[in-house]
C-alpha cells in the first residue's frame, strides 16, 4: 500500500493551509474530506477579520480560494469518511469508509460539529424551518417570527442579526442566567425585538412540510406552552445555537483529550503521539477563528516535514 508523507483529516481553513504548506514543502500529501472542503466557515455570510480578505467576502468563497491554491501544490484529495485510525508506529493508519490510507505523518484538523437539542422534529424540519446557522439562513425568514434556541455568545449575536430580518425573536433558554457576556447580553436586551423565555427547552416541533407549531417546556415548574404559527405567515423559524463538540469520537483512548474532548497539543501543535499533529477548533485552544486555524494549519505542516527528516535519519 501507497505510504504518504502526510494525511491530512479535513478541509476546513486548518487543513487547507497544511495542505497548501505541506505542498511547497513538497510532501506526498492526502487530504480526506467527508463532504465538501470548508468546516464551520461555510456558515459565514462575510468574513471581516480575516486578514487581507476580500470585501463581503463570504466563508465559502474563501474556502473555495483555499482549495484552489491546495490543487496548485498537487495535492490529492479524496472525500471518504473517517472511521478509524491506528496512530503508534512509525507507519500511520487511516481507515475509511472506502478503504486504507497509510502516512508518516497525520494532521488532524477535523474541526467541531453543532449540537443538537435532540427533540422530535429537530432533524424532520432541518433546511425547513430549522437552521442551525444564522448568518446562512435569516433571509429565508425576512418578516416571520423566529425562535433562537440557547443563551450563550453565539445565541445572542444570532439573535441579534435575525432582527434585522425577522418581525420579532425569542431566545428560548434552559435556565434563568444567560451564558453571553455582559456585553453581549445588554446589546441583545436593549433590542426591542427580541424577547427571551427561560428555563424552558423545545420538547417537540411539528408541521406539515413547514413548522407550524412546537411544544415547549419550562423545566421548572413542568408546565407545558404549545407556540402556533401566526395564521398569516402559516411557519417560523427555530435557530438552535447551543455550541458545538469537537469531532474527537476516534481518537477518544489513542490521544491526549482535554475535559472537553478537544485534542491536547503543544505550540508546535504535536499531540501526545510522535508524528501526530491536530490543527483548528478541533485541538484545545483559547481563540477558534479562520485566522488562528490557518496558522495551526501552517505550523503543523512545517512540524510535520520536520518530523520526517529526523525520523528518517534514525
Ligand atoms: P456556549 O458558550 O457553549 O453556549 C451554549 C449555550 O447553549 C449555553 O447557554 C447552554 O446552556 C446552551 N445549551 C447547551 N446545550 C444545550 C441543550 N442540550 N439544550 C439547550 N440549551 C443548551 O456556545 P456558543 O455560544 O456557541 O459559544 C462558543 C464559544 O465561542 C464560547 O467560548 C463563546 O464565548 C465564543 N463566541 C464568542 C463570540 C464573541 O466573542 N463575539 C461569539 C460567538 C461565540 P447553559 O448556559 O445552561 O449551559
Amino acid at each position: 500500500m501507497k505510504v504518504y508523507d502526510l494525511i491530512i483529516i479535513g478541509a476546513g481553513p486548518a487543513g487547507l493551509s497544511a495542505g497548501i504548506y505541506a505542498g511547497r514543502a513538497k510532501l506526498d500529501t492526502l487530504i480526506i474530506e467527508k463532504a465538501q472542503a470548508g468546516g464551520q466557515i461555510l456558515q459565514t455570510s462575510e468574513i471581516e477579520n480575516y486578514p487581507g480578505s476580500v470585501p463581503e467576502e463570504s466563508g465559502a468563497s474563501l474556502i473555495s480560494r483555499m482549495d484552489e491554491q491546495t490543487k496548485k501544490f498537487g495535492i490529492e484529495k479524496v472525500i471518504d469518511i473517517v472511521k478509524a485510525v491506528s496512530l503508534d508506529g512509525k507507519i500511520k493508519t487511516v481507515t475509511c469508509d472506502g478503504g486504507e490510507y497509510q502516512a508518516k505523518t497525520i494532521i488532524i484538523a477535523g474541526g467541531v460539529t453543532a449540537r443538537s437539542i435532540d427533540c422530535g422534529g429537530e432533524d424532520e424540519f432541518l433546511g425547513r424551518g430549522v437552521s442551525r446557522c444564522g448568518t446562512c439562513d435569516a433571509p429565508f425568514f425576512k418578516g416571520l417570527e423566529v425562535f433562537v434556541v440557547g443563551g450563550g455568545d453565539a445565541a445572542l449575536e444570532e439573535a441579534t442579526y435575525l432582527t434585522k430580518f425577522a418581525s420579532k425573536v425569542t431566545v428560548i433558554h434552559r435556565r434563568g442566567e444567560l451564558r453571553a457576556a455582559k456585553s453581549v447580553q445588554e446589546k441583545a436586551f436593549k433590542n426591542e425585538k427580541i424577547e427571551f423565555m427561560y428555563h424552558t427547552i423545545v420538547k417537540e416541533i411539528k408541521g406539515d412540510g413547514l413548522i407550524e407549531s412546537m411544544t415547549l417546556e419550562n423545566i421548572k415548574d413542568g408546565s407545558i406552552t404549545e407556540i402556533k404559527a401566526d395564521p398569516n405567515d402559516g411557519t417560523f423559524g427555530i435557530f438552535i445555537s447551543i455550541g458545538h463538540n469537537p469531532a474527537t469520537e476516534i481518537y477518544q483512548g489513542k490521544l491526549e483529550l482535554c475535559e472537553k474532548g478537544y485534542i491536547v497539543t503543544d505550540e508546535d501543535m504535536k499531540t501526545n503521539i510522535d508524528g501526530v499533529f491536530a490543527a483548528g477548533d478541533i485541538r484545545e485552544k483559547n481563540l477558534r477563528q479562520v485566522v488562528t486555524a490557518a496558522s495551526d494549519g501552517a505550523i503543523a505542516a512545517v512540524e510535520a516535514g520536520k518530523y520526517i527528516e529526523e525520523v528518517g535519519d534514525r
